[in-house]
């Protein structure tokens, strides 16, 4: 059976790679898209309605499934909207401040809603892999994270650097508000031993680079994930929407639930 999507922001550099697999991909058909007035030419020639506004696009697309990679501010939007008519909600947007994502939490107890900071699957293996090294190497290893995006990506640090802080954070017992080190600068003094530092690189057309560094004694290990195209965290969420289709609502869903 193949689920029907809408993709909003269907201009974005999500949006658009997102209506490509959805018309090429199976399990999925591409039922509207939504996108600003200003920014919608060329998106006739997807064959589906196009609209600026969800509230006009859901009543033609009963039980379509809902693809976000757009701003915070508008993906919050979209899970209320989307929270009105019924209609499964993936949100993709990162960014995200500690409120909005206890909003969505909250949309998600009648509704179903899915969001994740990175939906690529080699992303969720390494989070899985992650605690394992931090718990073989022990306590001798600093723990740090690095990221590099193309110049236009608007948050800093990125979900991906700030989900992968998070899994080390808890595979250390730590709390990652009280040990993450977002910025060095100036005499800073020598590394404390509960810390995390979470640095951000910027430039060129950079899908998007992670690694996580293990600093011990006499050697280190780098482990790191490269996007090489966006391909990998939209068919990551067209798969989720087919997935989060068959689900009741109940609780905010992530990647880890889908390959439970
Ligand atoms: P982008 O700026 O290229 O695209 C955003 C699109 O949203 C634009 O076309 C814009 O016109 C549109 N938009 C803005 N307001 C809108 C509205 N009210 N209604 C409809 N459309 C609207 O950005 P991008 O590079 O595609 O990234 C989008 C988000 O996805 C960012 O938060 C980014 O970090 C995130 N992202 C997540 C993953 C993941 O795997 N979860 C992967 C890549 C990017």
């Amino acid at each position: 059976m193949q689920t029907p999507v809408i993709i909003m922001g269907a201009s974005g550099r999500m949006g658009s790679t997102l209506t490509r697999l959805a018309r090429e991909g199976e399990g999925v058909s591409l039922a509207g898209v939504v996108e600003r007035e200003d920014r919608q030419e060329g998106l006739e020639h997807l064959g589906c309605p196009v609209e600026a506004d969800l509230d006009k696009l859901l009543p033609q697309c009963p039980g379509a499934a809902i693809i976000d990679f757009t701003a915070p501010e508008v993906s919050l939007g979209t899970a209320r909207t989307a929270a009105r008519f019924g209609n499964p909600v993936v949100v993709g947007t990162t960014g995200l401040n500690k409120e909005q994502v206890a909003q969505l939490t909250v949309l998600a107890e009648k509704n179903p809603v899915f969001w994740a900071p990175n939906m690529s699957i080699g992303v969720n293996a390494l989070c899985k892999v992650l605690p394992l090294l931090t718990e073989i190497l022990g306590a001798a290893y600093d723990l740090e994270i690095s990221e590099i995006h193309h110049r236009h990506k608007k948050d800093a640090p990125s979900g991906t650097a700030l989900k992968l802080a998070q899994v080390l954070a808890e595979a250390r017992g730590w709390d990652l508000d009280k040990v993450a080190a977002y910025c060095r600068e100036g005499i800073i003094g020598a590394r404390p031993d509960e810390e995390i530092g979470v640095q951000t690189l910027r430039g060129g057309d950079v899908v998007g680079d992670h690694t996580a560094y293990f600093f011990g004694p006499g050697e280190r290990i780098e482990v790191t994930h490269r996007a090489h195209s966006r391909d990998t965290f939209a068919s990551g969420a067209l798969r989720a929407a087919a997935w989060l289709s068959g689900q009741k609502p109940g609780r905010l869903y992530a990647m880890a639930d889908m390959f439970a």
